[in-house]
């Protein structure tokens, strides 16, 4: 950090990476960023991770792409196979013009001549509220389905649809700050010390001040230090620990009667159900003593105020929806909810996750969650749009896409932001999808894995470079503005987005964000009292109830959205994962995210701090396993599941259990979902990246 001299301007942000939604100042100096400090937002009071403080560069980073691109008639077969540095030898450069019209051009060949259902979506998490709303727009719009989805399928959509069942809202009951009003806090299946940093500085100032923390995971995650129980339950055993421990609140009558019936329905289907988990029965398959979970239960019970934080941990599993009702039955049978320091929280994953779910970027729903099976609320869009009606058929999911394209419906595809060709599990079965694709539109800031296959690419802006609102996993709206403008020809995301509908004829006419989101307004009940003028000065959690109010930190106090204002009790049963290990595949697999790198490391492995501390692909297993193996830290190990393999890097970690291996899934040199299990949750729709049988070898050249 230093003084006004460093620096010739300084704009106030919002952190590209995580869902925490850490406020900044950017610093700027000769037309670059030079630094980042953290300032006074409301979810994170100056502080900031390494990613937030150290992981800007990306933005200068030489391999931007700068220019609207084609892909050349002579380039080779589609596949992982340009070189970022030199996209010459399978794209030329492009005016604007040309490669619009190509992109738009594309797509609208293939939807006169197939049917609009021809042509699919993939929206981007990392983009603004406005970007995001546009983009369902245009393909409903445009298309007339509803065939669009975004990383939300990835991360949190079963929790999402566990909340919506249940409590009425997909997003978080309470913000995490709640904490601070709280006496006892479970964090199960996240890992906020890597992933949500800022958040977690919370979480352990709470344990300071005497407050008891709950862990729950099959790895020893940071926070254990911290924790009053650690629970390191066998991967996949959520439910039946789970229902272990409402079993017991049900056997010691610890619930909150009064509570369970005001506000509460299905009640005595929970309870019944709850009798064939014993401690001592589930003890065998979750891995935890009766006595802990026993504790557990009357310590959560017995809580003034108690919160639920939950990661993907929870929702990456074929029974993710199954996870998260259960937590939501322990939160509403002890009256968890609806007070300060009480309330469920999902940790959304990437920045404005939250927002682009809110904003309607998923098969299902249009904003605030409307079905797009209402004939309704369909038309109260259409209204505002001035357009057709659209299909009242729920669409198709980011795997389900994918699948689709094998089966040769879905012919082309727009993809802004996201990178499934890294992200999607069986990763090489959606790279052939993506390769079989007759027109791909790719708008990114970097040739993505994914924008290999395209046959235009859109040369986009960072945070850094643009300006609209975003929305943290607390529920609250924040502006962006732009500290720097994009590079050569790169645009601003709506502008390519608006610029792209005029030439599919839908008579866009924005001109700025606050336009957009004046039009989202109208909508979104969840938007009520929020303006862009307000935003301009104060960031506001949603539902704010009035002009002057701030938002609320904490919702259903008097009742949930849902029939009778009543939430409800969904029992859930203990389905194992859908592969176990055998003699082929004996050990675990299980992936996730680093401190320094976030999601599929197209940002965070061109900042240069993130990649010099972390440089290398790794895979995280218990010493005495290593050991077992003959292997040293260090050196390379092949992984194999039935999808294929990968050779990486073997680093020891006692957190990690010995039947276990922790892969996370930035590298693309060693790209850990080439091993997932595409299996996916009957509900959410979300893939089991939580759990594959897997083999571990020795490498064989070592
Ligand atoms: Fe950015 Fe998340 Fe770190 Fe905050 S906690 S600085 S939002 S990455």
């Amino acid at each position: 950090v230093g003084d006004s001299a460093d620096f010739d301007s300084e704009t106030d942000s919002v952190c590209p990476f995580c869902g925490v939604g850490c406020q900044i100042s950017v610093k700027v100096k000769d037309g670059k960023v030079k630094y980042v400090e953290g300032i006074n937002g409301p979810a994170n009071e100056g502080r900031l991770c390494v990613k937030g403080r150290f992981g800007f560069d990306y933005t200068h980073h030489p391999h931007r792409l700068t220019k609207p691109m084609i892909r050349r008639d002579d380039a080779p077969a589609k596949g992982l196979n340009v070189d970022p540095g030199d996209l010459s030898t399978h794209f030329r450069e492009a005016s604007w013009d040309e490669a619009l019209d190509f992109a738009a051009g594309g797509m609208s060949k293939l939807a006169q001549a197939h049917g609009g259902k021809a042509v699919a979506g993939f929206g981007s998490a990392k983009c603004t509220n406005e970007e995001a709303y546009l983009f369902q727009k245009m393909i409903r719009q445009g298309f007339g389905h509803n065939n669009v989805d975004h990383c939300t399928r990835l991360c949190h959509a079963s929790s999402v649809t566990a909340l919506i069942e249940n409590v009425g809202s997909g997003a978080v009951t309470a913000t995490f700050n709640e904490i601070e009003n709280a006496d006892v806090a479970i964090v199960i299946g996240a890992n906020p010390v890597e992933n949500h940093p800022v958040a977690a500085t919370y979480f352990k100032q709470f344990t300071k001040r005497g407050g008891k923390l709950i862990v729950m995971d099959p790895r020893g995650v940071g926070l254990r230090r911290f924790a009053s129980h650690m629970l390191q339950f066998r991967p996949g055993a959520d439910v039946s620990m789970l229902n272990a421990i409402m079993h017991v609140i049900v056997e010691e009558e610890l619930y909150d009667k009064q509570y369970i019936e005001t506000y509460t329905e299905n009640w005595e289907a929970e309870k019944e159900h709850l009798k064939a988990f014993s401690p001592e029965e589930m003890s065998g398959i979750c891995g935890i003593a009766p006595d802990v979970l026993r504790d557990v239960a009357r310590t959560f019970a017995g809580a003034k105020s108690a919160m639920i934080f939950w990661g993907m941990g929870i929702s990456q599993h074929i029974h993710g929806t199954d996870n998260s009702r259960c937590l939501i039955s322990l939160a509403l049978m002890t009256g968890q909810i609806g007070r300060p320091g009480s309330g469920l929280h999902p940790l959304r994953g990437q920045n404005n996750v939250q927002g682009a779910s809110d904003a309607g970027l998923v098969p299902m729903f249009l904003p605030d969650y409307q079905s797009v099976m209402d004939d309704g609320i369909r038309k109260s869009f259409t209204d505002v749009w001035g357009s057709e009606d659209f299909s009242a058929e729920k669409g198709l999911t980011v795997t389900e896409i994918v699948d689709d394209i094998h089966a040769g419906n879905t012919k082309a595809m727009y993809i802004l932001g996201e990178n499934p060709a890294m992200s999607d599990p069986d990763v090489d079965h959606a790279r052939e999808a993506f390769a079989k694709l007759e027109h791909l539109v790719v708008q990114d800031i970097f040739l993505t894995e994914t924008a290999n296959y395209a046959d235009v690419l859109l040369p986009a802006s960072t945070l850094f470079e643009k300006s609209g609102t975003v929305s943290n996993t607390n529920r609250q709206v924040q502006m962006v503005r732009q500290a720097v403008p994009p590079p050569c020809d790169a645009r601003e995301d709506w502008w390519i987005e608006v610029e792209l509908a005029k030439r599919l004829g839908l008579g866009w006419t924005y001109t700025d964000p606050s336009e957009i989101f004046a039009e989202m307004t109208v909508n979104m009940r969840s938007f009520d009292n929020i303006t862009w003028d307000r935003l301009k000065t104060e960031a506001v959690t949603y539902p704010s109830l009035s002009p002057t109010d701030p938002g609320q930190s904490v919702v259903f106090g008097d009742g949930f959205p849902r029939p009778d204002g009543r939430a409800k009790f969904t029992p859930a049963s203990v389905i194992p994962p859908d592969e176990v290990p055998d003699a082929e595949f004996p050990m675990i697999m299980t992936t996730g995210r680093q401190l320094e790198h976030w999601h599929t490391g197209s940002m965070t492995r061109r900042a240069k701090v993130l990649d010099a501390v972390e440089p290398e692909a790794n895979a995280s297993l218990h010493p005495k396993t290593l050991r077992a193996m003959g292997v040293e830290p260090g050196e390379m190990i092949e992984l194999t599941t039935r999808r294929g393999s990968i050779t990486i890097m073997a680093r020891a970690d006692r957190a990690v259990s010995e039947d276990m291996v922790f892969v996370p899934f930035a590298y693309v040199e060693a790209a850990a979902n080439i091993l997932t299990n595409p299996a996916i949750d009957p509900y959410g729709k979300i893939p089991e990246f939580k759990f594959a049988a897997v083999r571990v070898e020795k490498a064989k050249d070592t």
